[in-house]
């Protein structure tokens, strides 16, 4: 039965934000019946489609050519003069991009959705302001993101870029020093590694990737390192300063080194600033993050939040099934919630890395575990001669044969583990990974095969 419409307000709902989540929302809502309007301040499609996964994605796909290349000779190929030019890549990723917004704006548009451009404050439990123009609205869904974080360090701030500024240079540097060891900072380190800039990477913890499997962080370190990416673990900036056309980063040790382009990949906060919900009395956690309840209702009844603002598990498709039960359950007459439980994730650096389920540490926390895992130079570098291994590890629950997290660091690891992960979500034991055939050859089929536990 279709959402029947309020007379009381402009809308039923009011989105602040089209990105992934907002969008999702709107949409939905909009074909459960209820009148939508959208408030977008930048371009529709948000981080994940403007500035974060959709251009990062084409950066990386451009950049693996490198490999191939490399690895060519070994199968006979003769490439010789090979060269990449940053700007015909970036110039490619643009009108893409401006494709990708064009096709968000006609969904908005085809659904039946208002989109209002500009910044949306809340002014109410009902209102938001665009300017000098009220909008009311029986219940506002706050969709607003992250913008990333720089900590306060002396220069850091007028002489860092970002994520954001990233994918927009003008030339790629011929040197980078890239603050943090997070997703962002992996991704870029690896991508620009490949292009051929000398990569910097730096962090203050000894391994990077904090959270992920102790063994995962291990394999991947020694692969970065073995690809040519400089690392500087342990390592905090003091000062980071403009010299001619170069920037000097100062370390807490008082080395120093100068690079064409610093970079904070530093971790992301909650878009809040401006958006007035102090003033209406929206209860947010001290990071900024807008708290919600398992319905990502606020604590102002009529106002939600999914995505990235809520700080929960900040990936697109977890904004997204936000986005899309909330609107199912405000609208469609089918109450439910998203579970946030057993969330596969990839980080898209050279190798990859993707995982599902609890890392080691946590499994053991919650009892004994078993852990089986393989290390193996793929066929493929049997005859490029690269050395490279890749990594798999199954960690399976003792009492109960349960596979409780898989992890892999390799080639195509992000596309695997989307399969794998259907298993674990569904509760396989390691005995139905055994009953699996294999397909071979591929480097997928070890998940199935693996019969030894680590001793
Ligand atoms: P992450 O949280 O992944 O990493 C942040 C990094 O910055 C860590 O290495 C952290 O170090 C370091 N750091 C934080 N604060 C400081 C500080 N004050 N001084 C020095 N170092 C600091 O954030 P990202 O920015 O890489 O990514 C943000 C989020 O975006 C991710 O968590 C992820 O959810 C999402 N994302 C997902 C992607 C994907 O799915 N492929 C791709 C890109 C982003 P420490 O570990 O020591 O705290």
């Amino acid at each position: 039965m279709a959402y029947k419409q309020t007379q009381d307000y402009d809308f039923d709902m009011i989105v602040i934000g089209a990105g992934s989540g907002g969008v999702r929302a709107a949409r939905i809502s909009a074909s459960h019946g209820a009148r939508v309007a959208v408030i977008e301040e930048s371009r529709p499609g948000g981080t994940c489609v403007i500035r974060g996964c959709v251009p990062k994605k084409l950066l990386v796909y451009g950049a693996a050519f490198a490999t191939e290349f490399e690895d060519a000779a070994g199968f006979g190929w003769d490439i010789q003069g090979a060269s990449h030019d940053w700007s015909k890549l970036i110039a490619a990723k643009d009108k893409e991009i401006d494709r990708l917004e064009g096709i968000y704006r006609t969904l908005l548009k085809n659904a039946g959705v208002t989109l209002i451009e500009g910044q949306g404050v809340v002014a109410g439990p009902h209102e938001v302001r665009v300017g000098d123009q009220s909008y009311t609205a029986e219940r506002i869904l706050l969709a607003v993101g992250g913008w990333p974080f720089l900590p306060e360090i002396d220069g850091l701030k007028e002489n860092a870029i970002t994520s954001n500024e990233v994918l927009d240079l003008k030339e790629r540097p011929q040197s980078i020093l890239i603050q943090g060891a997070g997703y962002i900072a992996l991704e870029f380190a690896s991508l620009l590694n490949a292009l051929g800039t000398q990569v910097h990477l730096v962090y203050r913890a000894d391994l990077p990737l904090r959270g992920f499997d102790e063994d995962v962080r291990h394999h991947v370190t020694q692969a970065l390192a073995d690809r040519g990416i400089i690392l500087h673990p342990n390592t905090e900036i003091s000062s980071v300063k403009a010299k001619g056309a170069q920037k000097l980063v100062t370390f807490a040790d008082g080395k120093a080194l100068s690079v064409d382009v610093v970079m904070g990949a530093t971790g992301r906060k909650p878009k809040v600033a401006g958006l007035g919900l102090e003033d209406v009395g929206v209860k947010m956690a001290p990071n900024g993050a807008v708290m919600v309840d398992e319905q990502s209702q606020t604590s102002v009844k009529s106002i939600y939040a999914v995505g990235d603002v809520t700080d929960r598990v900040n990936l697109t498709p977890v904004a997204i099934g936000e986005g899309h039960a909330l609107a199912d359950t405000l609208f469609g007459n089918n109450p439910r919630i998203m579970s946030h439980d057993t969330i596969a994730s990839a980080v898209f650096c050279t190798p990859q890395i993707a995982s599902v389920g609890l890392n080691e540490a946590e499994a053991r926390k919650h009892g004994d575990v078993t852990i089986f895992e393989s290390r193996f130079r793929a066929m493929r570098n049997t005859l490029s001669g690269r050395q490279e291994q890749t990594y798999m590890k199954l960690i399976v629950d003792k009492k109960t044969d349960l596979v409780k997290g898989v992890h892999m660091v390799g080639p195509d690891s992000a596309e695997i583990m989307q399969g794998i992960a259907i298993a674990v979500k569904m509760g396989a034991t390691k005995a139905d990974f055994d009953a699996v055939v294999g397909i071979h050859p591929t480097a997928a089929e070890e998940f199935v095969t693996m019969r030894s536990p680590k001793a």
